[in-house]
C-alpha cells in the first residue's frame, strides 16, 4: 500500500502561509490575468485562480478579450500591464486562439511580472539555478516531494512528456536538486523499459491508462500529473492506472486532489513572490 500524497492538504497549507505573508506587504499584491475566448475549461481555470487569488488576500483583476482580438491588440494590453505600477503578476491563459503566436505574448510578459515562469529569461534563469519564479506545476511537484521527506539526490527519475510547461522545466527542476534525470516522449522506443527503472516516476503525457502496473518497480514514488476529463461523466483522472499501480508504489499522488491543488498553490506563491521584490 502506497503513501497516498495529499495535494490538496499540503496547498491548503501553502496558502494559508501566502495568506499571512502578503498581509504584511505595505500593498495587497495583484495579479492581472487575461482570458481570450469562451473556452469552457479556460473559464474554469481562470475562475479558479481567481478564487484562490481572494483566499490568499491577493487581488485579482480579469481582462476578457474576444476570440477575435488581434495579436496587436493582445500585445499592447500585455504593454499597458507590464508599465502598471499596480500589477505584479501577468497570466495569460493558454491556449490561445490559432490566429495568435503565443510564443509572441509569452515574450512580451515582463519577466519580474511572469508567475508562470514561461518567458525564455525565466526558463534560463530555472535551469542555471538562479530562478526565483518557477513554473508552476513542477515546482508544486517539489514542494510535495519536500513535504512528504523525498530527497531527489541521486534518484533515477523518470519523466514521461517533455512538454515546456510540465516535462522539460520538471527533469531541469530534478537535475538541480541532483537526480539522474531520464526524458521519454511519444517517440521513445520501448517505455516500459525506462519506467521499471525509475525511482522517481513523473507522467505528464495526458494518456489515459498508459503506465500499467508491470512499468513500476516496487517501492517507486509515483506523480501522475494527468488531467484526463471523462467526457461522459465529467471525472478527471490521471495517466496511471491506479488501481495496479498503488498496490507497487510507496508513494502516489491521486488525481484529483494530487498535482493540481500543488501548481494553483505555486502560482499564489509565484504572485507574492513578484510582488515582494517588486515592493523591495
Ligand atoms: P502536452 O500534450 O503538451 O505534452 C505531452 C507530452 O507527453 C509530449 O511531450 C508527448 O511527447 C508525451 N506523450 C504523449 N503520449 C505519450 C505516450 N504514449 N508515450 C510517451 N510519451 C507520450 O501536455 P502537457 O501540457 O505537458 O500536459 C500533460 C498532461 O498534464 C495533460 O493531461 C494535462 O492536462 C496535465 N496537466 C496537469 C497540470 C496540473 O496542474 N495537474 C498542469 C499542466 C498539465
Amino acid at each position: 500500500m502506497a503513501v497516498l500524497m495529499d495535494g490538496k492538504k499540503l496547498a491548503e497549507k501553502l496558502c494559508s502561509e501566502v495568506a499571512e505573508a502578503a498581509g504584511k506587504l505595505a500593498r495587497r499584491p495583484c495579479l492581472a490575468a487575461v482570458l481570450v475566448g469562451t473556452d469552457p475549461a479556460s473559464q474554469i481555470y481562470v475562475r479558479n485562480k481567481e478564487r484562490d487569488c481572494q483566499k490568499c488576500g491577493i487581488d485579482s483583476r480579469r481582462y476578457d478579450r474576444d476570440e477575435a482580438v488581434s495579436e496587436a491588440e493582445l500585445l499592447s494590453l500585455i504593454a499597458d500591464l507590464n508599465a502598471d505600477d499596480t500589477v505584479d503578476g501577468i497570466l495569460v491563459q493558454l491556449p490561445l486562439p490559432e490566429h495568435i503566436c503565443e510564443r509572441n505574448v509569452i515574450n512580451a510578459i515582463d519577466p519580474d511580472k511572469d508567475v508562470d515562469a514561461f518567458h525564455p529569461i525565466n526558463v534560463g534563469k530555472m535551469v542555471t539555478g538562479q530562478a526565483h519564479l518557477l513554473p508552476c506545476t513542477p515546482a508544486g511537484i517539489m514542494e510535495m516531494l519536500r513535504e512528504y521527506g523525498i530527497s531527489p539526490d541521486g534518484k533515477h527519475c523518470v519523466i514521461v512528456g517533455r512538454s515546456n510547461i510540465v516535462g522539460r522545466p520538471m527533469g531541469m527542476l530534478m537535475l538541480n536538486a541532483d537526480a539522474t534525470v531520464t526524458y521519454c516522449h511519444r517517440r521513445t522506443r520501448d517505455l516500459a523499459a525506462l519506467t521499471r527503472m525509475a525511482d522517481i516516476l513523473i507522467v505528464a503525457a495526458g494518456c489515459p491508462r498508459l503506465i500499467t502496473g508491470d512499468m513500476v518497480r516496487s517501492g517507486a514514488v509515483v506523480i501522475d500529473v494527468a488531467m484526463n476529463r471523462d467526457s461522459e461523466t465529467g471525472r478527471f483522472f490521471g495517466d496511471v492506472c491506479f488501481d495496479e499501480v498503488e498496490p507497487k508504489a510507496a508513494f502516489i499522488t491521486p488525481v484529483p486532489g494530487g498535482v493540481g491543488p500543488m501548481t494553483r498553490a505555486q502560482l499564489m506563491r509565484n504572485i507574492l513572490e513578484a510582488s515582494r521584490s517588486r515592493q523591495s
